[in-house]
């Protein structure tokens, strides 16, 4: 395994649409060796999800792993080491809340966005497997954050008052909620 390079916005693999993983490369060596690199990477920035354009891999393919430790995230919902192939999103309400979001490829910066919060998500395991899951709050916040990166989406394209975004020390510093 190995710790990757996280590509920065700016570069143009964050703006396009990621593929699907087909059935015959989901279970395959390929895809096994890029999972245990991405869970080596998020581990070795301390995030909290990586999805894989951010490591250059215009792919629907994201690790999220949230673990209590996770506190510069206030409100905490954990989440065990969790594997997404192809995931999508079904909205199960309008209503939103807003989260201050951080990104591994726009580093030192945070951004208020608000996002629904109660919503499903549709996905394969490693091993082609279906699963759906339902999630409220920080948790649907993060796998929105997630897999718009899938689409080529960054959260800073959903902040709609540029003056909450702030970075990441002045954040902790002044942190005023709107
Ligand atoms: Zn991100």
């Amino acid at each position: 395994m190995a710790v990757l390079e996280i590509v920065r916005m700016g570069h143009p693999v964050l703006r396009q649409a990621a593929r699907a993983l087909l059935d015959d490369e989901i279970g395959g060596r390929d895809i096994a060796e890029l999972v245990g690199d991405m869970v080596e990477t998020l581990h070795a920035s301390s995030g909290i999800g990586l999805a894989a354009p951010q490591v250059n891999r215009s792919i629907q393919l994201a690790v999220i792993e949230i673990v209590e430790s996770a506190s510069r995230y206030g409100e905490i919902d954990t989440l065990p080491l969790t594997i997404f192939v192809n995931p999508s999103i079904t909205l199960l309400s309008e209503e939103t809340a807003g989260h201050w979001e951080g990104c591994l490829s726009i580093p030192a910066i945070r951004g208020f966005v608000e996002r629904p919060q109660h919503i499903e998500v549709s996905y394969q395991d490693l091993c082609g497997k279906a699963h759906n899951m339902v999630l409220e709050g920080f948790l649907a916040t993060v796998m929105q954050h997630e897999f718009d990166h899938l689409a080529g989406t960054l959260f800073i394209d959903r902040v709609k008052d540029t003056r909450l975004l702030s970075f990441e020390e002045e954040y902790l510093t002044y942190q005023t909620q709107p």
